[in-house]
């Protein structure tokens, strides 16, 4: 028993995820650690999906790449998110390879790799029909021309060529054979300019797991190494993230009894009702007032009335409940507690956003 809530993480989990994405795949695996590694911590996953079979990390932000480093891995690492005004000088010299998508950044990594004294490694992106970053088709020989140049200066070294899906976790939607289209010719395109690296990759978890022509020479997989899969299946992966608090009150309550702000809950019978110290600054969604499932007394409830900025109700009816006892809010399942899947579902989101969302506040554990 214990009174403290966390978010206990499942090392051996991500390690075997990962080496279950190893063996779909002949490509190598990156595994995505970004936003503190979808809610697991950055250090321990990108630690525990190494030890599995993951050879290169991937991150959005250079801050990331630079926690990472000031952990002391070395691992490959590419970072994708870079707004202007980055500590880029940095990240050169801590070895992080850099997104490149826009002719201003391509100057910026060259101007920082003139002041470290260094060759910036850098992927380029296209944008074959996502509609996010990258560049698209169309000014694409433009910056691989741009980027060739720098190469040839010695500034840079161009490792990789690189685009992202838009609804691979939609099997059979038009647009994947039509990224996948353009991915080629842009590749073919680049090639012409003389520009043809190791790496070529377009794949997340969804075409990890279910796009195997898609795989190129390495994925990018980050739900999948957390244990869920964007696509129906069964994978074998296995969800790392438990979220656990304790019952910290529990009373009875009569019919008819309001249940917390605005009483949008009310007692259809005298009940017992347990306080769970969780609330949405720990990254509860509010939207799972009356919604959300989890798992207590034994048995499956669902949220109670609104959930509060630090605590939320369970109506457990006539469950014998106790303070100190185990309230999961999800987990991998095995013991009849949701899963963040079952979240999703219940908030009309996605298990990244479950799990992504659990905030500072909650402690977390590794086992
Ligand atoms: N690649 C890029 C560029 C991403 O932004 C992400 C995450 O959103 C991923 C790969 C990993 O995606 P997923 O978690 O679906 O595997």
């Amino acid at each position: 028993m214990s009174l403290q809530s966390e978010a206990r993480i499942d090392l051996a989990a991500i390690r075997a995820n990962v080496r279950e994405l190893r063996g779909r795949t002949n490509a190598e695996v990156m595994a995505v650690v970004k936003a503190d590694g979808y809610g697991h911590g950055i250090v321990p996953a990108a630690r525990a999906a190494l030890a599995g079979g993951a050879t290169w990390l991937g991150v959005a932000t250079l801050d990331e790449a630079l926690t990472v480093r000031a952990a002391g891995i070395s691992a490959p690492l590419l970072a994708w998110l870079i707004a202007p005004d980055q500590p880029l000088r940095a990240a050169v010299e801590a070895d992080v390879e850099l997104s490149v998508a826009t002719g201003w950044l391509l100057e910026d990594v060259v101007a920082a790799a003139e002041a470290s004294g260094r060759t910036a490694r850098i992927q380029l992106k296209i944008d074959t029909g996502l509609g996010r970053g990258g560049v698209g088709p169309a000014e694409w020989p433009a910056l691989v021309d741009a980027a060739a140049k720098h190469a040839a200066a010695g500034t840079v070294e161009i490792t990789g060529i690189w685009s992202h899906f838009a609804r691979a976790d939609e099997p059979g939607d038009p647009s994947i054979a039509a990224q996948q289209k353009t991915f080629a010719e842009a590749l073919e395109v680049a090639a012409g300019l003389g520009v043809d690296p190791p790496l070529r990759h377009l794949a997340n978890s969804a075409a990890a797991l279910s796009l195997p022509n898609a795989h190129f020479d390495l994925v990018r997989a980050g739900i999948a190494i957390y244990g869920y899969s964007p696509v129906p299946g069964e994978f074998g992966l296995r969800p790392a993230m438990t979220m656990r608090g304790s019952v910290a009150v529990v009373k009875r309550l009569p019919a008819g009894h309001g249940i917390s702000y605005g009483h949008i809950y009310t007692t259809q019978t005298e009940t017992t009702v347990a306080l769970v110290p969780l609330g949405y600054g720990d990254g509860i969604p509010r939207h799972a007032s009356n919604i959300a499932p989890l798992w207590v007394a034994g048995r499956r409830h669902r949220i109670a009335g609104r959930v509060c900025m630090d605590q939320f109700v369970v109506d457990v009816g006539d469950d014998p409940v106790e303070v100190g006892q185990d309230a999961i809010l999800f987990g991998p399942g095995d013991h009849g507690e949701p899963t963040a899947d079952d979240w999703a579902a219940a908030l009309d989101t996605i298990s990244y956003e479950i799990v992504t969302r659990v905030g500072a506040r909650v402690p977390r554990t590794y086992v």
